[in-house]
C-alpha cells in the first residue's frame, strides 16, 4: 500500500488488532486512502492512525493539560511573576501523575512558554517578568500523561486591558474556533488554516507567518 506496509486478505484479522475480519474493519478506509494517495494527496501512514485505547490515553492526558490552564485562570492576577505561573504548572502536572513536555526538550529550562504582550510566543519565564495591570499572556503548555501528549495554550487578560488588545484576543479566539469547525473526516489541514486565516483577515487582522 502506499505506506509501504502489507495489506490484509479480506477475510483476514485486520492489522489494526482490533481482533476482526480485514473487510469489516479498515479495509474501505484503507482503499480511500490508497486511491487519495495515488491521485498525490498527502495521506498518514496506518501506524500513526489512533486507536480507542491511544484516544482515550490523549483524553486523559488533556485532561490534565486543561485542568492546569483552569488553574492558572484562577490565580493569575497582577503582580504575579511568570517564574510563579510556571511553577504552578510544574507542581500541578507533577501532582496530576504527568509531566511537563516542555521541561528538558532541547534544553528548555521550564516547565511552559509564557508571552506576554508583543512577544508571539515561546517567552520563558522569568522572576524578573512581573504582571502588571492591561497585559495579556498567552500561556502556552504541554503535558505527557501515560506517554500521551497534549499540548493547549490560552490568553489571560490582566486587569483593566486596552480595547486594542481585548479586540486582538478576542479575534483570535473567533479565529481558533472557526478553525476547530472546519476539522472534518476527510477534510486537509489546510481548511483548517484558511478558515483560521479568513477569520482574522475579516476582522482587519494578519496571521503570524513565522513559527
Ligand atoms: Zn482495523
Amino acid at each position: 500500500m502506499y505506506d509501504g506496509q502489507p495489506v490484509p486478505g479480506r477475510n483476514d484479522l485486520c492489522w489494526c488488532g482490533s481482533g476482526k475480519k480485514y473487510k469489516k474493519c479498515h479495509m474501505r478506509r484503507d482503499q480511500r486512502l490508497e486511491e487519495l494517495a495515488s491521485r498525490g494527496e498527502e495521506v498518514l501512514p496506518r501506524r500513526l492512525f489512533k486507536t480507542a485505547a491511544d484516544i482515550a490515553g490523549i483524553k486523559r492526558s488533556a485532561e490534565v493539560n486543561i485542568g492546569v490552564l483552569d488553574y492558572v485562570g484562577k490565580r493569575i492576577v497582577a503582580g504575579v511573576s511568570t517564574e510563579q505561573i510556571d511553577q504552578w504548572i510544574h507542581d500541578y502536572t507533577i501532582e496530576h501523575d504527568a509531566v511537563p513536555a516542555d521541561l528538558n526538550y532541547e534544553g528548555y529550562p521550564k516547565s511552559v512558554c509564557t508571552s506576554i504582550n508583543d512577544v508571539v510566543c515561546h517567552g520563558i519565564p522569568s522572576p524578573d517578568i512581573v504582571l502588571a495591570d492591561g497585559d495579556i499572556v498567552n500561556v502556552d503548555c504541554s503535558t505527557i500523561k501515560g506517554g500521551y501528549f497534549s499540548d493547549s495554550s490560552r490568553m489571560f487578560c490582566i486587569g483593566d486591558v486596552s480595547t486594542e488588545r481585548r479586540r486582538l484576543v478576542d479575534v483570535t479566539k473567533k479565529s481558533v474556533e472557526a478553525g476547530l469547525a472546519a476539522v472534518r473526516p476527510w477534510g486537509h489541514l489546510g481548511d483548517v488554516a484558511h478558515a483560521v486565516q479568513t477569520q482574522a483577515e475579516q476582522a482587519g487582522f494578519s496571521v503570524v507567518r513565522d513559527f
